[in-house]
């Protein structure tokens, strides 16, 4: 395992948590799990408040029978902390040996694998290469030659605060599709300690063609934003306010060659309208793990086994990170996000339908259905 940082180490993110990451703890080890629930660093999440463009909040909670449930759905806990505990789980492993403060910058092809070197020239050699070097990944670049398309990428800028008024008690994160920052959203992410994860993300194409400048939209909501304002009232930032790419799964790539597989951002496989990308960089950390079991035992590293990795990944996500990006097109139409809102809060029964929806994917593709929306019109409150 080869890192360019030291552990611990930051990484910008919204760091929440999904029911996802989770899947792959209970299956990898449930008693991570254990002790996610138990780790001071860490709050359980149990649910999402969406606000629509003219305000309205809908609370969802993830799952529809709390009591029922033995730990929260989600978690919220910072990179550093978490990152750090699962790479302190690689430590203990003595079969990993592991090379910290050392970034890969080249990669060229041999006879046998790969052969990648780091600033001080040495070499490190591989029949099989699991590139997870993230959204700025030099692999993808150099060797799979993945290119960065504005209209599949993301901006997001993270900040962190101390005292944000009326944070959720029970977890909550909170989404805020603010009319300025449409198709992107402002997110309030609560922390351990009265701290929370404030962050926007934008598409990097609107970005550009609205000629918006993050950090300066980030400060005007804070400063100026009717029910955000009053709640930064006596906030106070931590740290400085740090931007970083998402490249988002809107799209298919090629995931794997020879010698290689691809995995989480390094993959581009982050949800375009939730922008959760720590679940599925799990998972396909699992699948390549998996899959390199098996090019072992046949001592096969060509592109034909490997594509077996790639029909995996897009099995497990593809159906979901299309409708997450009809989801995305979808918020472009605030009233029709107003709308359903309203909607939502006056009528159980949708409510409960959009919860269930978190749980289950059929479900959640009637969001794209227009019947779904023709229906809620004509529903009685
Ligand atoms: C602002 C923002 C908010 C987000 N919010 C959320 C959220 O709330 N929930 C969620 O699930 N996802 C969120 N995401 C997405 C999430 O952060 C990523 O999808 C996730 O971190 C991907 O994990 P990864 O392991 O693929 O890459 P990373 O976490 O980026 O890890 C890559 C690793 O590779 C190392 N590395 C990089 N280059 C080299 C090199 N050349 N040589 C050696 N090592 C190298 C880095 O040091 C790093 O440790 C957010 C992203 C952003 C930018």
């Amino acid at each position: 395992m080869v890192d360019k940082a030291t552990f611990p180490r930051d990484k910008i993110c919204g760091d929440a948590l999904s029911g996802k990451a989770l899947e792959v703890f209970k299956k990898l080890d449930a008693s991570i799990i254990d002790e996610l629930v138990k780790n001071s660093t860490a709050i359980d999440s149990w649910g999402v408040t969406f606000v629509a463009p003219n305000g309205e909040p809908l609370r969802i909670p993830f799952s529809k029978n709390k009591s029922a449930l033995k730990n929260a759905p989600g978690f919220i806990m910072k990179r550093i902390d978490f990152d750090d505990f699962l790479f302190e789980k690689a430590k203990q492993n003595p079969l990993i040996s592991i090379h910290e403060n050392t970034e890969l910058r080249s990669f060229i092809r041999t006879q046998n694998g790969i052969d990648a070197r780091d600033k001080n020239d040495n070499v490190f050699s591989s029949k099989l290469f699991i590139a997870a070097d993230g959204a700025h990944s030099a692999f993808a670049k150099q060797i799979a030659m993945l290119k960065t398309e504005p209209e599949h990428n993301c901006f997001g800028l993270r900040a962190y605060y101390k005292n944000v008024q009326n944070l959720d008690a029970e977890g909550f994160i909170e989404l805020h599709f603010i009319h300025k920052a449409l198709p992107g959203y402002f997110w309030i992410f609560p922390l351990p300690n009265g701290e929370a994860n404030v962050g926007i993300g934008i598409r990097a194409d609107k970005l550009n063609s609205k000629n918006i400048n993050l950090k300066k939209l980030f400060f005007e909501i804070i400063e100026s934003e009717p029910q955000i304002k009053e709640r930064f009232a006596n906030a106070e930032l931590q740290d400085n306010v740090k931007l970083y790419g998402l490249p988002l799964g809107s799209k298919k790539r090629k995931l794997s060659g020879d010698n290689y597989m691809l995995c989480g951002d390094a993959a581009m496989l982050i949800d375009p309208f939730t922008g959760e990308g720590i679940g599925n960089a799990l998972l396909s950390g699992m699948y390549a793990a998996q899959q390199a079991e098996i090019c072992i035992q046949q001592n096969n590293f060509s592109s034909t086994i490997l594509t077996d990795y790639d029909k995996q990944v897009y099995q497990r996500l593809w159906k979901e990170l299309q409708l997450s990006y009809s989801m995305q097109r979808l918020i472009n139409f605030p009233l029709l996000f107003n709308f359903v809102v309203k909607k939502a809060n006056r009528n159980e029964a949708l409510r409960e339908a959009i919860m269930s929806m978190f749980e289950d994917i059929d479900l959640r593709s009637k969001l794209k259905d227009p019947k779904f929306y023709f229906k809620i019109l004509f529903s009685p409150k």
